[in-house]
């Protein structure tokens, strides 16, 4: 039996993780499972699915989750130290689908511990690329993309030599405003960014997708997980989103991956990698779709694109930076203090700030230091959006 952990089990990649440990519930046993505010969908799968422990990201809601599992068996558990408790008890499998950078610790604590770690948290390859890949080498333990992107590349690249890869093409949806005229898209409410034409995902990430941000995360996690240079990454609108990535060899060849979008088959593939399974996926009806578009991509709608290339290039502090300041924009755009525009000049603003006091490409040495550049830059985006505030 594999011990698997799950840590965002609530969240979308969470819960169609679940839908796939389910159907083989003989082949694993569940360690840990964690949520935050969804206590009753915590509570349940941790029932139903008998983990040891379900660990609640907030402590003020301990007492829910300990009324919840009362007389149960499994274990209650609330707070950052309790998600780190938790991702150290061994497991085989651990799936890392924590939404922010609250997600990066845990993942860090089940390398340590040698587990294979399901990676769909993007933040951690972006804010911790060098030092997570080099956390994992030094314990024997691996990471797989479970970003559908990634997932792609890694299956394209499946005996075959990185040296030999000329580039790397990551398609991009568009999101949900691609068919906006750029003049409206400073007008766009978190209702209207919120809605994704292909995929079924968090709200976050949907946003994310809107503005490109996605992408930009994506691109570095490129960069960093296959360590290709970025001027060898590019990035493609495919609105259908029915090709996940491509990769191009040096003799001309372009490998595509495509499937339905629908998360189970990356979360799979990481699932039962290095075989495959049967997956309840759609299978494409090539006929049907009769046709696969592409357009380039505007850095004028999306200036989220170009960020990313300036941070590809600074590396070691400079992902942390980026993502925390991402984060602070996105949760202003949210409480709808900043327009949708106001989110990638939050984030430039915010790495010229910072460069103005340090040398983001500094590479930082420990978790310690990126937790410490994640926390610096939240406070600096904060005050770049105090700022803006004032002067609309
Ligand atoms: P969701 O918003 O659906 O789920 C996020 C999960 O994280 C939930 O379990 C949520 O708990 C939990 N959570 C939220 N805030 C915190 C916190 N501060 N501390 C600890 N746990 C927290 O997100 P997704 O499943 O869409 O995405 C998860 C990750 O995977 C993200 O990094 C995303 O970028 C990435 N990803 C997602 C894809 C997708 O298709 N959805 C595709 C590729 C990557 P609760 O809901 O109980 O509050
Ligand atoms: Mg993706």
């Amino acid at each position: 039996m594999r011990r698997v952990s799950i840590f965002g089990a609530t969240g979308s990649i969470g819960q169609n993780t679940l839908d796939l440990i389910a159907r083989a519930p003989d082949a694993y046993r569940v360690v840990a499972l964690s949520g935050g505010g969804n206590i009753d969908q915590l509570a349940r799968d941790a029932i139903s699915h008998r983990a040891e422990i379900a660990v609640t990201a907030y402590e003020d809601r301990l007492p829910d989750l300990k009324s919840a599992l009362a007389g149960t068996g499994v274990e209650a558990a609330a707070g950052e130290a309790a998600l780190i408790e938790a991702a150290s008890r061994p497991a085989d499998w651990v799936m890392s689908a924590i939404v922010g950078a609250a997600g990066i610790a845990p993942g860090f604590a089940a390398l340590e511990q040698g587990a294979t770690l399901a990676l769909a948290n993007k933040e951690s390859l972006v804010a911790a690329g060098q030092l997570l890949l080099a956390t994992a080498a030094s314990h024997g333990a691996r990471i797989l993309p479970v970003d559908s992107e990634h997932s792609a590349v890694f299956q394209a690249l499946v005996g075959e030599d990185i040296a030999e890869v000329e580039r790397v093409i990551i398609t991009a949806s568009g999101g949900g405003l691609r068919h906006w005229p750029i003049e409206k898209l400073a007008h766009a409410t978190p209702e209207d960014a919120g809605a994704h034409p292909n995929w079924d995902m968090g709200q976050r990430i949907t946003i994310d997708s809107a503005s490109m941000f996605n992408k930009a995360l994506e691109l570095i996690e490129t960069r960093e997980y296959f360590g290709i240079s970025p001027a060898q990454i590019e990035t493609i609108i495919h609105p259908q989103s029915l090709i996940h990535a491509l990769v191009g060899f040096r003799d001309g060849a372009l490998m595509a991956h495509l499937g339905p979008p629908d998360m189970r088959h990356a979360i799979g593939y990481a699932l039962y990698w290095p075989k495959r399974q049967d997956l309840p996926v759609a299978r494409l009806d090539l006929a049907q779709i009769a046709q696969l578009q592409f357009e380039a991509p505007d850095l004028a709608r999306f200036p989220a694109l170009r960020l990313a290339r300036d941070v590809m290039e600074m590396r070691g502090g400079a992902g942390a930076a980026f993502n925390a300041a991402k984060e602070v924009a996105l949760d202003a755009f949210l409480a709808r203090e900043i327009g949708f525009m106001d989110m990638a000049a939050v984030v430039e603003e915010t790495l010229a700030a910072l460069s103005k006091e340090l040398t983001l490409s500094n590479p930082l040495e420990t978790l310690a230091d990126v937790l410490a550049m994640n926390h610096l830059a939240r406070v600096r985006a904060r005050s770049v959006i105090s700022v803006q505030i004032k002067k609309t």
